[in-house]
């Protein structure tokens, strides 16, 4: 039975812990270089001893949480909580709802898949022309590639230079981050039409002018399938795309979904095509995120999770960057372990 109904009257501990983590290498993010990774860990301690630990791991973005704000809530809750905790969490704190949710054991449905392919991460610009087909000797044969960095036609002729590197069964997905206008995005998406593209990720900033119907219009246009990405910032923006009627893909971070279950659930529901990412979490949230991935009854393209090793101190990674990840490779992350070394 989930903890949480048995748990309804009782009291458990509740702990907290801000962590602060540097990255190895920092990363290139749209608004300038993201050096440390803050987040905070919570673990729940049932009265006979067993304990759960989750991770809220908000990206500093504008519209997502911030980490102050989640602690903020912890440190409202003191030492004792109960089972009710979950439906006290502010809406606009998604990400720490679903640590907690994770440390009370009660965060997914149970696992559809053994073994799920992973994307390789390739570096923005030229770097990627020899980053790639040493990815693809490792096994890799889903590449995903920053564009918008440099000018246009620079990047569409290293496209043309990517593929033809790459081995012929290759699907190559192109993230924008927001950075084109509608006229860039429509000339990329004409010129995408007939090469190996597998999606063209957030090809339009999420808070443009009219950003939500000209997404809609592109992807109605052009035969390249459009991924949501800063669009999607928790569970309400899901409703809302769903409810638009969204063909295109949701990249769904579940660290940032208050309710990972209820909202994978209605995607499902909806026949949504998904495609689970990371939010550069440590290993307990890698972990929580990696499970929900496993859990989705429907086809799961390659995740997008290559991102380990990221941490100065590697004893908080995920699991290893490899061309897929099994179902036990989560079971050999140690959350307590890592609890622990937060202290
Ligand atoms: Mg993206």
């Amino acid at each position: 039975m989930p903890f949480s109904e048995t748990a309804n009257k009782m009291d458990f501990r509740f702990a907290h812990r801000r962590y602060s983590l540097p990255f190895r290498v920092p990363v290139r993010t749209s608004r300038g270089m993201w050096r440390v990774r803050e987040g905070l860990y919570v673990r729940v301690e049932r009265p006979d001893g067993s304990a759960g630990c989750g991770e809220a791991s908000p990206i500093p973005s504008p519209g997502t949480e911030a980490v102050d704000a989640a602690e903020a809530f912890c440190r409202s809750l003191g030492g004792l909580i109960d089972g009710q905790a979950l439906a006290h969490v502010p809406g606009n704190l998604g990400a720490l709802r679903n640590a907690l949710a994770c440390a009370m054991g009660d965060a997914v449905d149970p696992p559809r898949h053994r073994n799920l392919g992973v994307a390789a991460l390739l570096p923005a610009g030229r770097a990627a022309l020899a980053d790639g087909p040493q990815k693809a000797e490792a096994g890799f044969r889903v590449f995903k590639w920053k564009v918008g960095v440099g000018a246009a036609d620079d990047e569409m002729a290293m496209l043309d230079d990517l593929i033809a590197g790459l081995p012929g069964a290759s699907r190559i997905r192109l993230d924008a981050n927001g950075a084109w206008n509608p006229r860039t995005a429509g000339r990329w998406l004409g010129r995408c039409a007939d090469r190996p593209v597998e999606f063209v990720e957030q090809p339009l900033a999420p808070d443009s002018k009219g950003a939500d119907d000209q997404l809609a219009g592109l992807s109605a246009d052009y035969p390249v399938p459009i991924a949501l990405d800063e669009s999607i910032r928790g569970d309400g923006d899901v409703a809302r795309w769903l409810d638009a009627g969204w063909r295109g893909y949701f990249v769904i971070k579940p660290a940032l979904l208050g309710d990972v279950r209820g909202t994978l659930r209605k995607l499902a529901a909806g026949r949504a095509r998904v495609v689970f990412s990371s939010t550069l979490e440590t290993g307990i949230g890698a972990q929580a995120a990696l499970r929900a991935a496993f859990s989705w009854p429907g086809e799961t393209p390659a995740l997008g999770f290559g991102v380990w090793p990221l941490f100065a101190d590697p004893g908080f990674d995920g699991p290893p960057c490899a061309p897929s990840v099994r179902l036990e490779d989560l079971d050999r992350i140690d959350p307590e372990a890592l609890w622990n070394a937060a202290n």
